[in-house]
């Protein structure tokens, strides 16, 4: 089996877990003195660890192989997404962090049913980013920021926004050479004057086929074509 992986946002010789990762260790996974676990700090560093000690709600680690672990696409994907409503953006959030993204980015549209969102759900989304990162081996944990209003998008090197009812295909305009941001819209669809918004900061409309699909689909399924289709 191989080894589980826990989150540590430094790793040095001795690493100590606490919280909810010590938690999910001890209490789930029924991690014991002796075992070896892999640590990843989230920023591209990776660690083999053995457990030295453990404590109600806390692990001592020693860590005895450190290395720069490389899964992460070879250029930046970020995904601008609208607000949704419920929890459908934990779905989002989840499967984008496992197809690679590093940076999402919430957008308040003129559709978006929501308009806020609180600091605890925001924290939530941050975790579901954490466990997905863990769960899908990926060395780095993408930066869930935002929500801003979709006029403080800013300039992009090479953008695509998902907007029914368009003829150009993403493979048509991939694979991309530079950094690649993307953009889809709330249950509501982008207004037309917010596609021409993003077109100003340098997005391209595509299509993502003939259906309309869920706008939380249509966020996987954009992510998907541009990684897991070009196998990055
Ligand atoms: N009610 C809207 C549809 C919104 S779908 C309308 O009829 O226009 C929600 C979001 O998913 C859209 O803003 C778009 O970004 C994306 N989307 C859904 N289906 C799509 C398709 N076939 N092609 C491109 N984008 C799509």
């Amino acid at each position: 089996m191989r080894p589980h992986r826990a989150f540590s946002p430094v790793i040095q010789e001795q690493v100590e877990l606490f919280g909810p990762e010590a938690k999910h260790l001890l209490e789930v996974l029924r991690a014991r003195p002796g075992d070896k676990l892999t640590l990843f700090d989230g920023k591209g560093t990776e660690a083999t660890a053995i457990i030295e000690a453990v404590a109600s709600g806390h692990l001592r680690l020693k860590v005895v192989e450190k290395r720069q672990a490389s899964r992460e696409p070879p250029v930046p994907v970020e995904l601008y997404v609208a607000l949704l409503k419920g929890d459908k953006l934990s779905e989002v959030v989840r499967a984008a962090t496992e197809l690679g993204v590093s940076k999402i980015i919430l957008i308040i549209t003129v559709h978006s049913v929501a308009k806020e969102m609180g600091e605890s759900k925001l924290q939530r989304l941050r975790r579901v980013a954490v466990e997905a990162a863990k769960q899908s081996e990926r060395s780095l944990v993408p930066l869930v920021a935002g929500p801003i209003p979709i006029s403080e998008v800013p300039g992009v090197k090479q953008g695509l926004v998902a907007h029914p009812g368009t003829s150009r295909l993403v493979q048509e305009i991939l694979p991309p050479g530079s950094p690649v941001s993307l953009a889809t819209g709330p249950e509501g669809g982008f207004s037309d004057a917010e596609v021409l918004l993003l077109e100003a900061k340098g997005f391209t409309r595509v299509s993502l086929g003939p259906r309309i699909l869920r706008a939380e689909t249509a966020a996987i399924s954009l992510v998907s074509l541009v990684t897991a289709g070009a196998g990055v």
